[in-house]
């Protein structure tokens, strides 16, 4: 869990009704993979060496435009509009999960900070996730239970997504 006090203050309260309108707009989907990280498992980000921090954002950094998310760049906390259409990171060629030890997880993610928008999502200067989905499998029942119950961590909804409710949402994890 969170040491200390949990710094949830940073985090915008999606319920507040004043910002309403604003999470309405600015909550996507995004893929991350489940990893061990000291006695705990964290977010990782799918397509780069970022953990996720639990109880305070993620702020992006960019090397090359130092300033995300950059406007000529590709910098910046990414997220989809709709779940089907995330880039299959963590499939291998044949659509099979290629990784015994890796756990997928699937999730809505919150923007704040800078913020720009794209026909696809959006990418942002700081993010958080909002509910997170563990992709379930045959076989890694006891493996899911334990990064569901480690990424309570994060003070949001967990649940696990089964092969069923993947099919139904278009979602190609
Ligand atoms: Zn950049």
């Amino acid at each position: 869990m969170c040491s200390g006090r949990p710094r949830t203050s940073e985090i915008p309260d999606p319920a507040a009704e004043t910002m309403e309108r604003r999470f309405d707009a600015f909550v996507g989907w995004r893929t991350w993979t489940a990893l061990p990280h000291g006695d705990e498992w964290r977010l990782w980000s799918a397509t780069r060496s970022t953990v996720w921090p639990a109880c305070r954002p993620l702020v992006a950094t960019c090397d090359r435009c130092g300033d995300p998310p950059g406007a000529d760049c590709d910098c910046g906390v990414h997220s989809r509009r709709e779940p089907g259409r995330l880039r299959p990171d963590l499939t291998t060629g044949d659509g099979t999960l290629g990784w015994n030890l890796l756990v997928p997880v699937l999730g809505r993610v919150v923007h704040f900070g800078r913020i720009l928008e794209s026909d696809d999502g959006w990418r942002s200067e700081r993010a958080y996730p909002a509910h997170l989905y563990v992709v379930g499998a045959p076989g890694r029942e006891d493996l899911v239970e334990d990064v569901v119950r480690s990424l309570a961590s994060y003070l949001v909804p967990v649940d696990v997504l089964e092969s069923q409710d993947r099919e139904r949402a278009g979602v190609r994890v």
